[in-house]
Order: structure tokens, then C-alpha cells, then sequence
């Protein structure tokens, strides 16, 4: 058929690739350039009619929905290319690529949850996957509870005969609580229970969920693997053929699909992602200790930090930190606010992290949770930290609490 992805090489991939190390596999997973007519990346291919030659072809093309090329929505060589290297990093049966990182936790969780089913779904995710399941699998008949992040085995006693998945995201949203991964798979898989984690923070490079015994580990692609804050796109990464079958399904039938451009974009973001992430890496680390040293900084969250309370967690399951993380102040007024934030010069303020540009944002009002650990109280500013110089980050974070204690010192 039209798809010339090179299966002779894939093979030969399988076996190598595991062998390899992440930095190896960043930039080399996926297909190799003699399947591709020679060029190191793929093509990107805009289609959506694809022609048939015979019409035993054309009656027999939906065998092909897998991993063949049929139909633009369906998958092109581009978005199968992309899907390959995504699926080799996080070391899964094969991957589908989505229109975002919303879309493939959406579509994640559709394509298993049903009406009567119930849903253990982390207290800590993402703001839009806690409103997707509140506000329309709700409404389609699943039963959604919320736990906390640090449940670990424990979760054995929240589960029912009728619970379909256990949703994570490690660290969370804001608070950046760990969760105890294994332990939870492990429960899950005893009693037949699905499991996904959002990887999106971690990125593969950091941490491979299926290899602690997850179902399916999500990625807004939008963020690290992408890495230039000029595309959206999602990835679910299946741990099995019958699992990657079921999301591909989900995929076709909401009629899901990431832009041919976009999906150029990303697979050119992961031959970079391991040397970006050493530096954000790096960066984090400075700015970390440096917040550390401020006497307003009431509490710091960042899982490679000695001090954070998911640290254990994160030694043992993880094998590095990106550039995400919480900073809590002893409150900030409107005025000191404004002050903080508004003449900064490199920080700029923006949600979606993981571009090479840093970020500072205030984050309160606090964000939603049911059941509400031992997350720091006050002002929280998220960080991003980008690949600039660290030391222009940090002057530049000087003078944004020059100007707070400015104020303060001016009051009466
Ligand atoms: C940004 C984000 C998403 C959503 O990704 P989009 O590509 O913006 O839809 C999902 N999960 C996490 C943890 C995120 O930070």
C-alpha cells in the first residue's frame, strides 16, 4: 500500500533500540533515513484521499487501520513517523498521535470509560482532564473519584468490581506531588484495572510509566517534545497491541488528528529534547537553590530537590527533573504582585511551559482539590526555566524581589 515505512529496518529497531541509551534513542528512534528515500526526516505528507491501485486494495484498505496509511485522519507517514520514535522513547507496543495533550487525555479515558464504570482519577491532574471528567464523562454515566497523590497501595481499598482505570499524572499540576506509580499499577493490574499516567512534566526521557507497569502513558506533546511553544499536540503511548488497537479506535471514531505540520515539528523537537532537557535541568537546579536562599520563599516543590516531600519517589522511578516547578511566597498584595511580575525582562508570563523560553506565572486562587494533602499555603509562582544564561534568569529574578521588598520597606 502507499505506507513505505521501512519494516526491515523497524525490526532491526526493536531489537537495538532498548540497548540504547535515552540520548541515543532521542535521536535516533523512529524510521531510519534508508525508509525514507534517504532523508534524515520524514516527509510531510497532506493527504486525505488516498488513492487505491486495484479495487481488491481499495475493498481491503480498513485492515489497514493500524498502521497502514488509508485516509489523512487516520494516520500519514508523517504522524506514523512521529508515532514510531514517541512509542520507542517510552518503550510501548505502538503510539497515536492527537490534535493535543487534551485530546489524547480525553480520548485516553473515552476510549475505556463507560456508562456504569467508575474512574479513580488523581486529585492532582491537569485543570481541563479534572473538568473532562467532571463535566462530560459525568455526564455520560461514568462515576468519577478524585484521590489523593499520596495514596500508593492503599488505593486497593478504593477500588470497586466496577472500576475501569486509574488516571495519574506525576508530579501534579501545581503542587507537584509524586505518585507512587508501581504501587498503583501493581494494584490495578491484580484486579484487571487500567491504568494511564500523564508523562507530560517527566517527558520519556525521565520516566517510561509502562516500564512500572502502566497501560498507557500520555504526552502533551505541546510542551517538551515539541519545545518551541508554536505547536499543539498529544500522544498516548500503548504498554499493548490490544490497548493501542482500542485508542487507535478512539482515535478514528471522535475523528481525532494532529496536523501534518505539527507533527513534522515534534518529531524534529525530540532529536534535540535530551540536550534541551540537561539544560532546563541544570537551570532548575540553580534557580531552585537560589529561591531556596530567599527569605520570603516559604516553600519550594520541584521532586529533584532533597527537601520536596515526593523526593524517594522520584530517585527511585525517575531519572531526571525538567524545568517545571512551584515557588510558595509569604503572600504577595495586589501591588507587590503587579511589582513582581509586570517589568520583568526574560521571565515572561505564560502557561504553557515547556518552550525554550522561561516562564513565571502567579497561581492562585489555589488550584481545585478534593482531597487536599499538606500542599504549601500563600502566593504560588510557577517557574519555568528556559535554556537562556542562568545568571541573566537570576538577575532578573533579583530584581523582581528588589522591587517587592522595596515596597515593603516603604510601608508605614
Ligand atoms: C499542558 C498540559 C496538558 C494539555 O496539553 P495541550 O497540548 O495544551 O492540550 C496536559 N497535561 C499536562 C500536565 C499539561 O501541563
Amino acid at each position: 500500500m502507499q505506507d513505505n515505512r521501512d519494516r526491515d529496518a523497524s525490526a532491526m529497531r526493536r531489537d537495538a533500540g532498548p540497548r540504547w541509551q535515552e540520548a541515543t534513542r532521542a535521536v535516533h528512534a523512529g524510521p531510519r533515513p534508508a525508509g525514507q528515500g534517504g532523508l534524515v526526516n520524514p516527509p510531510v505528507d497532506r493527504a486525505s484521499t488516498i488513492i487505491y491501485a486495484t479495487v481488491e486494495a481499495y475493498m481491503d484498505r480498513h485492515k489497514g487501520l493500524y498502521d497502514e496509511v488509508i485516509y489523512g485522519l487516520y494516520g500519514t507517514r508523517t504522524s506514523f513517523a512521529l508515532a514510531e520514535a514517541v512509542s520507542a522513547l517510552e518503550g510501548g507496543f505502538a503510539a497515536v498521535v492527537t490534535a493535543s495533550g487534551t485530546s489524547a487525555i480525553a480520548l485516553t479515558l473515552a476510549a475505556f470509560a463507560g456508562q456504569g464504570d467508575h474512574l479513580l482519577v488523581a486529585d492532582c491532574v491537569y485543570g481541563p482532564t479534572r473538568r473532562f471528567v467532571t463535566e462530560v464523562l459525568a455526564r455520560f454515566g461514568v462515576e468519577v473519584e478524585f484521590f489523593g497523590a499520596g495514596i500508593g497501595a492503599d488505593i486497593a481499598a478504593l477500588c470497586r468490581p466496577n472500576t475501569r482505570m486509574i488516571y495519574m499524572e506525576t508530579p501534579g499540576s501545581h503542587t507537584f506531588d509524586m505518585i507512587d506509580v508501581p504501587a498503583i499499577a501493581q494494584v490495578a493490574r491484580s484486579r484487571g484495572i487500567l491504568t494511564a499516567v500523564d508523562n507530560s512534566w517527566a517527558t520519556p526521557l525521565f520516566f517510561r510509566p509502562l516500564a512500572h507497569g502502566v497501560d498507557i502513558s500520555i504526552a502533551s506533546a505541546t510542551k517538551y517534545l515539541s519545545g518551541h511553544s508554536d505547536c499543539l499536540l498529544g500522544t498516548m503511548t500503548a504498554a499493548s497491541e490490544t490497548v493501542y488497537r482500542q485508542l487507535k479506535d478512539a482515535a478514528a471514531r471522535w475523528g481525532n488528528c494532529a496536523s501534518p505540520d505539527d507533527c513534522y515539528l515534534v518529531h524534529r523537537g525530540i532529536r534535540t529534547l535530551d540536550a534541551r532537557l540537561e539544560r532546563h535541568q541544570r537551570t532548575a537546579a540553580t534557580l531552585v537553590d537560589w529561591f531556596a536562599r530567599q527569605p520570603e520563599v516559604t516553600a519550594i516543590r520541584y521532586p529533584a530537590h532533597p527537601d520536596d516531600p515526593g523526593h524517594a519517589i522520584w530517585k527511585r522511578d525517575f531519572t531526571g527533573a525538567t524545568g517545571l516547578f512551584g515557588v510558595w511566597l509569604d503572600g504577595l498584595n495586589d501591588e507587590e504582585t503587579r511589582a513582581f511580575f509586570n517589568p520583568m525582562t526574560l521571565f515572561q508570563l505564560g502557561s504553557s511551559w515547556g518552550g525554550f523560553e522561561s516562564l513565571a506565572v502567579p497561581a492562585w486562587p489555589a488550584p481545585v482539590r478534593d482531597c487536599p494533602g499538606d500542599e504549601p499555603q500563600g502566593a504560588l509562582i510557577r517557574i519555568h526555566a528556559g535554556l537562556e544564561a542562568p545568571a541573566d534568569l537570576v538577575a532578573d529574578l533579583e530584581a523582581a524581589f528588589a522591587r517587592v521588598r522595596a515596597l515593603r520597606g516603604a510601608r508605614p
